[in-house]
């Protein structure tokens, strides 16, 4: 079977930024030992519990929000694995995760996931299909999801046939870092409603595909997403509170 060629491998979009690129990525993580199996293990089990305290320090004053970018993006790193093969690697480090979540309340945790924020061409990001079940055996009481840009846009017909687990949220991205083209709010609106028809608006959270930061060029990019998110989220609410009266 030929191994996969990530497009996004190949080449850095960025290159007089030094962002590394996959291949150093993989570099890095193979001289640190994290490329055998039992290496992967000894890297993924919590060395100890101060994470965890760390973390329920967090939840006793609000939120813990995890950043878990690489749950999907470490296809990335490991072209030649399979389906399967890249499942039981994932599996491993949600059950680390579980593990050092123990304890804290789901509905204190939100759990996001995305294909890395970098920009490019993303065609070899793993289906958020293949994962789904994964990112959801996180205990967490939100999940905040990619669901923006044209990669994984429609990755929203998922929620047809997969139940978010009880009490928990959706935060599926309706504006996004991957261009600087500002959403209008219509559209914005419209992303959300076809969420809630499956989901329930009473789960459903409007969000960002990823931290927007520098990615779109500019702060007042930035507000402006943000600002048309909101408007986005009001439209969209409007059009519940008529349907359901
Ligand atoms: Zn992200």
């Amino acid at each position: 079977m030929p191994s996969r060629q990530p497009l996004g491998r190949q080449y850095s979009i960025h290159p007089t930024k030094s962002r590394p690129t996959y291949r150093h990525a993989r570099q890095a993580w193979s001289t640190a030992g994290i490329g055998t199996d039992s290496a992967r293990r000894r890297a993924a089990r919590p060395k100890d519990l101060s994470s965890r305290d760390a973390a329920s320090t967090i939840t006793d004053a609000g939120l813990l929000q995890l950043d878990d970018p690489d749950l999907p993006d470490g296809w990335q790193m490991f072209p030649d694995m399979t389906v399967p093969e890249y499942r039981r690697y994932a599996a491993l480090r949600v059950e680390a995760l579980n593990h050092a979540l123990r304890g804290i309340p789901p509905e204190r945790v939100r759990l996001h996931v995305c294909w890395g924020s970098g920009h490019g061409p993303h065609r070899d990001d793993i289906p958020l299909r293949d994962i789904v079940d994964l990112v959801l055996a996180v205990p967490a009481g939100c999940y905040s999801i990619e669901a923006a840009n044209p990669r994984h846009e429609h990755e929203w017909t998922l929620w047809q046939d997969v139940r978010l687990p009880e009490g928990a949220s959706l935060m599926p991205g309706v504006v996004g870092h991957a261009t600087d083209v500002i959403e209008h709010p219509e559209l914005v609106a419209q992303r959300l409603l076809r969420f809630a028809k499956l989901v329930g608006a009473e789960n459903l959270i409007a969000g960002t595909d990823c931290g927007l930061g520098n990615r779109v060029g500019h702060p007042e990019i930035v507000w402006a997403k943000l600002e048309d998110l909101s408007e986005g989220a009001r439209i969209a609410s409007r059009a519940l509170s008529r349907h359901s009266r």
